[in-house]
């Protein structure tokens, strides 16, 4: 085959490409796996596939830093095949994935086997993040340099909080040997045990074990003198709480390299929603649904409010989905026994969508937010559609409606509060590396 049949020519869409101040109606070719030109008016190489974009936004494929895909170990929840199949349709073409699998993405060989799969899957481009420590332990430090070496972006052991002080301390300094970031779950578990949703009132009246924000809060303070002490990056994952806006804030103005992310649940959803809700005349969400049970926990309308705005003034640098999909049988129990954590990166960018329908975003924030901008913190191609840029692009139309089926979904993990919900905003297709990998039926 020649160059040209590897040729995409993506035509008249409103083409937001945050990284390079663009937005504009124009055409956008792909060529190589690279893109080639954004312009008015191109011209398609012979035998070029041309895609009618007229009415859609046409962006960088999105950047997600943290999705479950949970194999190995947890292939009945998730697989990377699925995972990958769920983020091309909700427009993410680059997803970084969590090491809390079994075994624990702790070694060379689990890194290299989750990128294999991935290539072999075709879908969506994974990068893994290593775990901190041995099992995810919180005692010894992986082998940072050889998980890095075979293909690690960050380090986290998410899913739980790197507890001893010493511990973040020697990651963070080793973090500076081997570049990339550390990646905190910030929940300090003496306060959080036993928690199932956000203490305060709305815990109070359904009689559930509070989770206070303090459990948030105190862990972040503590890592952010440490990013001081060590001069390392620091990443705060699903920030959840208003108090910890301000001490990343201050990291910040501080000239610290502290970096953070929210979720579009964190973002959209409040404890509220535990209580029960009717999304419309025809779907409901009945009170105790354990689909709103999620780690951190949904929180308040305060901190959903000052959430919005710290992603507003770039105290959180971007979206990041932290979808976490669970098989039935782990939610379909009470309330306290069911597992933590939403499957979204099908339903993000409508979720996210809803702000600036709402008047609380615009759409090149919007963009920015789960492109540009989650790139850039990890340091990962993609995320512009500069020229030589990753041929990865998403298209979509923010206005159109859908109502979130579950069953739907491409994800194995049907755990959404969403189910019955309209959103507006939906994927209409997307391209990896110049291959049409998504298209809406
Ligand atoms: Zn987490």
């Amino acid at each position: 085959m020649n160059g040209d049949a590897h040729a995409v020519l993506i035509r008249s869409g409103r083409v937001i490409d945050p990284a390079n101040g663009v937005d504009t109606t124009a055409d956008v070719l792909l060529r190589d796996g690279v893109v080639a030109e954004v312009g008015p008016g191109l011209s398609a190489p012979a035998g070029a596939r041309t895609i009618d974009a007229m009415g859609l936004v046409v962006t960088p494929g999105f950047v997600d830093l943290h999705a479950h895909l949970r194999e190995p170990g947890f292939e009945h929840k998730e697989t990377i095949r699925s995972g990958t199949e769920a983020a091309v349709a909700g427009g993410f073409t680059s997803v970084c994935c969590m090491p809390n699998t079994e075994p624990a993405l702790d070694t060379a060989a689990a890194i290299e086997f989750v990128r294999r799969t991935a290539r072999a899957a075709g879908l969506a481009r994974v990068y893994p993040i290593g775990a901190i420590t041995r099992g995810r332990k919180g005692r010894e430090l992986s082998e940072m340099a050889e998980l890095a070496a075979a293909g690690a972006v960050a380090f986290s052991d998410d899913g739980d909080c790197v507890h001893d002080t010493g511990v973040m301390r020697h990651a963070l300094e080793y973090s500076l040997i081997v570049r990339r970031p550390i990646v905190q779950h910030a929940e300090d578990k003496s306060l959080s045990a036993g928690g199932q949703i956000n203490e305060g009132p709305v815990a109070a009246r359904l009689g559930l074990e509070g989770w206070p924000r303090q459990a948030e809060e105190i862990v972040v303070a503590r890592d952010v003198e440490l990013a001081a002490l060590t001069g390392a990056h620091l990443h705060v994952a699903h920030v959840s709480a208003a108090g910890s806006l301000e001490y990343i804030r201050k990291a910040k103005q501080r000239g610290l390299r502290v970096t953070a992310e929210v979720t579009p649940h964190h973002l959209t959803l409040t404890d509220r929603l535990v209580e029960g809700h009717w999304w419309s005349a025809t779907a409901s969400l009945p009170p105790y649904d354990t689909s709103t049970k999620v780690n951190p926990p949904l929180r308040a309308e305060e901190d959903v409010a000052a959430l919005l705005e710290a992603l507003k003034d770039g105290t959180i640098n971007c979206v990041a989905t932290d979808h976490a999909p669970h098989a039935e049988t782990d939610k379909h129990c009470e309330y306290a026994l069911a597992a933590f954590g939403i499957s979204n990166i099908e339903t993000a960018l409508g979720s996210v969508l809803s702000l600036m329908h709402a008047g609380k975003l615009d759409l090149a924030q919007v963009v920015a937010t789960m492109t540009s901008r989650p790139a850039a913190v990890f340091n990962l191609p993609g995320g512009t559609l500069s020229t030589g840029a990753p041929a990865d692009v998403a298209a979509f139309d923010p206005d159109r409606e859908w109502c979130v089926n579950p069953q739907q979904l491409r994800s194995k993990g049907k755990n959404t509060p969403l189910a019955g919900h309209f959103l507006r905003g939906q994927v209409l297709f997307t391209v990896v590396g110049g291959e049409v990998v998504f298209e809406l039926e």
